[in-house]
């Protein structure tokens, strides 16, 4: 039987669709929620990624502003304006888009933002809410992706769950949210020997690596859920994911395509981050 193809695209919609009514109970208050994207370098990827998010932002009644700087900024620069955007009463939430360039410490930056504004959870005091399992921002690609299977009913708890990848902002996260979720969790990355045997075993499976096709159809369980988080553009300008999607669907119980799958739900996680941070700035606020 043909998989169930995971429409993340008007999942994102209905995500966005709920953060409406919060942005005008704010709106009512003198609240419009703000969020600065900060843009270091030239990077063509983060420049249309960034785009996808403000337009967003603008379309659910966000306020966005954008902060660019070029591809040799000093990091003492970066440091300083996420210090002004700290204090600034009207911005709720601060994205520092990655990759940043070389010369600039990433940890550093990331470090710098404020926890309480921190809509992407890349703070360590965030990310260290999620390992013990405490309130706190989580990072909008695995939240989106959690989402994603919570709608669709997958079974987790109790179940195999494979993530490929070990990344900050995508792997481990994603890893400890399944936990959090009572699956049994294996992570895989670029030294595990014998990946297929690992992720066919498994219930739900996450591809999180950035190489296109790496999971074929004989490295699923049939019936499994599987979400693709990879985005590679291809030479011929297309985007595929990291797994072989038609003929995955072929075996797997569930897919999420690429594009139309994660991506669209990463944007609108940012943005119920963004709502949420604005209502918890305000006294009383949730
Ligand atoms: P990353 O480069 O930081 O991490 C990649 C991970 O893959 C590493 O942990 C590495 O150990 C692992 N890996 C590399 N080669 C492997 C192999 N042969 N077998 C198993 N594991 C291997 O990347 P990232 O930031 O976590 O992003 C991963 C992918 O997800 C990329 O394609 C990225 O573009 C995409 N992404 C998509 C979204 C979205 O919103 N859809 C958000 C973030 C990242």
């Amino acid at each position: 039987m043909a998989a169930k193809i995971i429409d993340g695209k008007s999942l994102a919609a209905a995500v966005r669709a709920a953060a409406r009514p919060q942005v005008e109970q704010l709106a009512a208050r003198g609240v419009q929620p703000g969020l600065a994207v900060m843009l270091p370098g030239d990077n063509p990827a983060s420049r249309v990624y960034v785009r996808n998010k403000v337009r967003a932002c603008e379309e659910t009644g966000l306020r966005s502003e954008m902060h660019e700087f070029p591809g040799n900024i000093e990091e003492a620069v970066l440091l300083e304006r996420i210090a002004r955007l700290n204090r600034d009463a009207r911005v709720h939430g601060i994205l520092v888009q990655l990759p940043l360039p070389r010369q600039v410490d990433a940890a550093r930056v990331l470090s710098a933002v404020s926890p309480a504004k921190d809509v992407d959870g890349f703070h360590p005091q965030n990310l260290g809410a999620l390992v013990s399992g405490q309130p706190g921002f989580v990072p909008c690609t695995p939240a989106g992706v959690l989402r994603m299977l919570e709608h669709e009913q997958v079974p987790i708890a109790g179940r195999q769950a494979v993530v490929v990848g070990r990344s900050n902002i995508v792997g481990k996260p994603m890893a400890l949210l399944l936990l959090q979720k009572d699956a049994t969790v294996t992570i895989c990355h670029s030294k595990t020997a014998h990946l297929g045997a690992i992720t066919r075993q498994a219930d739900v499976l996450v591809a999180a690596v950035g190489i296109a096709r790496l999971i074929g159809q004989e490295m699923v369980k049939p019936g499994a859920c599987v979400i693709d988080v990879g985005m590679n553009r291809l030479a011929d300008g297309s985007l595929a994911g990291d797994v072989d999607f038609e003929a995955v669907k072929t075996v797997a119980g569930w897919i999420s395509p690429v594009p139309g799958g994660v991506g669209p739900m990463t944007v609108a996680m940012l943005i119920a981050n963004t709502v949420r941070a604005a209502a918890r700035s305000i006294p009383g606020g949730a």
